[in-house]
């Protein structure tokens, strides 16, 4: 069997499955170590800011989860330091309004977006294991998270690990539009996600951005999608929706998956190979 991407290049920092392991960087936290800790897939700033800590959402198979239960394992690096500091400015930038939202870092945005997009795929996927877990907590992934090994390798740049080049858009393509908010909290937020793709929607308050996560730029080099409501108006759920449907549209139009590169060393240097 070859080795996997993490095996051939970030070697003992590997994607691991299983409660007692760091989702992100793979490290060991048994139930008794004081770095175990979870982090939350929607962050707690936005379920409180938008009044959804008591929500939830409900699964394909009809069972619910409310939004404050929705972790994934994180040890205390990973999670108060690595994505803590991503966090702490995308919320700024949230709480500055649509304008510094839409300056926030590209890298900052990617990581924040791909984060939340391989945590939804995390939980579906442990959802939906293939078999028991074993003694040491472990499962065996289903469905598309065993897909999303390249979107957690470029999520290891949040420590540092990896890095990409040309940084202009790095690995996505971003779209940050105005939304109407609303005074009834369960209005105020939705997410669509689309893991095979991968690519993410959230309408969060008066702000909604859409990643196209791993296309390299090639969906915003298109241009703006057809507006979805009266030019410059923010968008109403449905028309957020309608949105997110063209752009996904657009990422079926460009079909086949960007060809990367991946240069080994230190930190690993991620690269798109232009098309022949
Ligand atoms: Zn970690």
């Amino acid at each position: 069997m070859s080795p996997s991407l993490h095996e051939s290049f970030l070697r003992s920092r590997m994607q691991e499955f299983g409660d007692e392991h760091c989702f992100l960087c793979g490290c060991h936290i048994p139930k008794d170590s004081g770095q175990r800790t979870k982090e939350h897939v929607f962050p707690r700033w936005l379920l409180r800011d938008l009044g959804l800590w008591r929500d939830g959402v409900t699964r394909i198979d009809g069972s619910r989860i409310g939004y404050r239960k929705m972790t994934v394992p994180c040890c205390q690096e990973c999670n108060g330091i690595d994505l803590g500091m991503i966090e702490g400015r995308v919320r700024a930038a949230h709480h500055g309004g649509i304008d510094a939202f839409a300056a926030l870092d590209r890298r900052d945005l990617f990581l924040w977006l791909a984060k939340i997009a391989y945590s939804l795929a995390y939980l579906a996927g442990r959802h939906a294991r293939v078999g028991p877990v074993r003694d040491d907590g472990r499962w065996s992934p289903a469905g598309p998270l065993r897909e999303l090994d390249s979107l957690h390798l470029l999520l290891r740049a949040a420590s540092g690990a990896v890095t990409w080049a040309p940084d202009a858009h790095g690995p996505a393509s971003v779209y940050v539009v105005g939304c109407l908010d609303d005074d009834e909290p369960v209005r105020r937020f939705g997410h669509l996600d689309d893991p095979p793709v991968p690519m993410i929607g959230l309408r969060v308050g008066a702000i909604g951005v859409v990643g196209v996560l791993q296309d390299w730029g090639r969906s915003e080099a298109m241009g703006p999608p057809q507006p979805c409501g009266p030019s410059g108006a923010p968008l109403d759920a449905e028309q957020f929706r309608e949105l997110y449907r063209r752009i996904a549209e657009r990422a079926a139009e460009i079909g086949r998956p960007t060809t990367v590169e991946f240069v080994g060393g230190d930190v690993v240097e991620v690269r798109p190979v232009a098309a022949c």
